[in-house]
């Protein structure tokens, strides 16, 4: 589609929906808002429809108050999807990330966009825009903004809203994703008014107590596998709730573990309703996308990927550290 085809059917009072994954980040919640403010710019009605909570650390982002949780509101989520014209896909490319909510968006007659930087997109959309070499969804939103010619329309809101998913996603600007064209948006973002050095202090500065003591927990507790040269984080819901943690507490975590020298895999498994949810991080060469793909129900990024397990939290890591010397030996 061409940015007038884009731009004919973005009209006044149009029925937007914008929809991001599960346990939304500050790319994913930083691109939808973004889009949203520009959006009803051009007066059309748009909600950010979610699967469920997000981390309070993000609840500075503007109009995130305003975000519909399908978890808490499944009726008025399911209403505004059923009501949609248009749907926006952000940040994810496989339905299954939007757990809760996929039947609705599937069945949907709306015309649907994906804006999206994952590997392997699914297609259930009308119009994708993929690109795996991207920092963010939040450039990809910025790119967008510019192909429709709106660029002159940015606020502060909206430049905030940008360079949240660009800090985030990029680590503050130090993974590989991070291009040329990422500091010129950052470049462009300030000249627009934005205070960089302030939404850096509200996403860093602004950590619970139980989150420190879950990072302290986990840093404490973190098993070195030197055959497979990775660290592994793991959390039980007792300890879960002993610590008082709370959604997003233990985001970021398993960075530390890549912060070891001689660590190439870093993973963390966390106890969820039954199942385990596992995040991975590697440097260099090592795909643990891939990784997780074949072995644990996920997928992601080359250095960065998720997924899950229902065996139980013991045999979970037995299985990745087997898996894993498998996979790197081969
Ligand atoms: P995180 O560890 O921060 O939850 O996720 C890291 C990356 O892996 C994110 O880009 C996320 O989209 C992706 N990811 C996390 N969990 C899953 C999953 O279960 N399936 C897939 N396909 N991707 C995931
Ligand atoms: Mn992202």
């Amino acid at each position: 589609m061409t940015p007038k085809q884009i731009q004919s059917i973005l009209t006044p009072n149009k029925k937007i929906v914008i929809t991001t994954h599960k346990s939304p980040d500050g790319d994913a919640l930083g691109s939808s808002l973004a889009l949203q403010l520009i959006l009803q710019k051009k007066q059309c009605e748009v909600s950010v429809v979610v699967p469920n909570d997000f981390p309070d650390f993000l609840n500075w982002l503007p109009q995130s108050n305003q975000i519909i949780n399908a978890e808490k509101q499944p009726d008025i989520a399911q209403k505004l999807i059923d009501d949609s014209e248009i749907i926006f896909c952000l940040d994810y490319n496989a339905l299954n990330r939007i757990e809760g909510m996929e039947n609705w968006v599937e069945k949907s007659k709306a015309f649907k966009i994906m804006i999206d930087h994952h590997q392997r997109p699914e297609e259930f959309t009308d119009f994708c825009i993929s690109d795996t070499s991207k920092s963010s969804t939040c450039e990809m939103i910025y790119d967008f903004i510019e192909f429709l010619g709106y660029n002159d329309e940015i606020t502060e809101n909206i430049a905030e809203c940008i360079y949240c998913g660009l800090v985030t996603d990029t680590g503050s600007f130090r993974h590989p994703g991070t291009s040329a064209r990422t500091h010129q948006i950052v470049a462009e973002l300030i000249s627009k008014g934005l205070n960089n050095s302030l939404v850096h202090q509200k996403l860093f500065d602004n950590n619970s107590v139980s989150r420190i003591k879950v990072l302290g927990y986990c840093l404490n507790s973190m098993e070195i596998a030197s055959e497979i040269e990775s660290a592994i984080f793991s959390m039980s819901e007792k300890t879960a709730q002993d610590l008082n943690m709370k959604k997003g507490d233990s985001e970021g975590v398993v960075n530390f573990g890549l912060s070891i020298s001689s660590v190439k895999c870093a993973a963390f498994f966390r106890e969820d309703d039954g199942k385990i949810k596992i995040s991975f991080r590697s440097k260099n060469d090592l795909d643990v996308s891939i990784f997780a793909q074949e072995h644990f129900e996920g997928g992601g990024h080359k250095n960065a990927a998720g997924g899950m397990s229902l065996l139980s939290m013991e045999e979970t890591i037995e299985k990745f550290k087997k898996s894993m010397l498998t996979y790197i030996q081969r």
